[in-house]
């Protein structure tokens, strides 16, 4: 129960990663605001939570207007009394070779897999400062903020700054006891890396990774758990590698 009376705030938390992130921390003793742009997942992740004995609620939001968000951690504080975990997990995949890649295609994934992480730290980083909780902020990157592949380049260029952003605002938010880190997951079996099954991805990241399996949405919960409880006290500004050696090694040899 590492995360008793905690109060943790997931976006994405109707699908894949959030989902599995939603019901780890709720076994561990949160209480859990699961926030999406799909109220029927959302809504869904809610029930398997209070089927399972837990406490949790929907909250509606897109990550791309910061109104929302604020609307969003203000909708945690009022019904819990506060929020101790903010973790910025929403993103969306768009797979396209460059040359294709418009101005739209990159606005369309920068606003939500970077300005929403953006609006989470700074929603969050606001009321924790607000209320004095030694808070955890946490954001997903991706084994592509670090490495070029193919297709991905708006993505990678997001969750580039997403790494960067998360260095920073812990600095900021240092002085008032306020972690920020990041996950950065390998491939892992969600609806994103299904959706490009046919064009290779699937079968790319699991050769990328050690173990040559695709990771499950539940390994990267428990390090998300870890990361939202005190047991990671001095882990700050930094980001937990998630990716089962995707990052150590480019190919087989012999
Ligand atoms: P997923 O598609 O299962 O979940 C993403 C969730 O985000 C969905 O429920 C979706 O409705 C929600 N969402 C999308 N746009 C939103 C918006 N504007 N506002 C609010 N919610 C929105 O995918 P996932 O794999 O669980 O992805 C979670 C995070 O993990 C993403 O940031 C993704 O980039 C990252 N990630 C995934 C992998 C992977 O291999 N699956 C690897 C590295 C990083």
């Amino acid at each position: 129960m590492r995360l008793q009376k905690k109060v943790m705030v997931i976006t994405g938390g109707g699908s894949g990663i959030g989902r599995a992130a939603a019901l780890k921390a709720v076994r561990e003793g949160a209480k859990v605001v699961v926030a999406d742009i799909n109220e029927d997942t959302g809504k869904e992740t809610v029930s398997l939570i209070e089927n399972s004995g837990g406490e949790a609620a929907f909250y509606k939001v897109d990550v791309t207007h910061f109104q929302e968000v604020e609307a969003l951690v203000q909708y945690a504080a009022d019904s819990y009394g506060t929020i101790d975990v903010m973790f910025n997990n929403a993103g969306i995949g768009l797979n396209k070779p460059f040359l294709d890649h418009n101005p739209e295609d990159y606005d369309k994934v920068v606003k939500v897999n970077q300005y929403g992480v953006y609006y989470g730290i700074l929603a969050a980083g606001r009321k924790m400062k607000e209320l004095d909780v030694k808070g955890s902020i946490i954001n997903t990157a991706s084994v592509f903020g670090y490495m070029a592949s193919p297709g991905v380049f708006g993505y990678q260029a997001a969750k580039g700054a997403v790494i960067m952003m998360t260095k920073s605002a812990a600095l900021e938010l240092a002085p008032y006891g306020i972690r920020v880190t990041a996950v950065a997951p390998g491939g892992v079996n969600t609806p994103i890396v299904q959706g490009y099954k046919d064009l290779g991805l699937w079968d790319h990241l699991s050769s990328q990774q050690m173990t040559g399996n695709i990771i499950e949405p539940e390994q990267i919960a428990d390090v998300v758990a870890f990361m939202a409880s005190e047991e990671s006290s001095v882990i700050n500004g930094t980001v937990v590698m998630a990716d089962d050696g995707y990052t150590s090694f480019k190919s087989h040899y012999g």
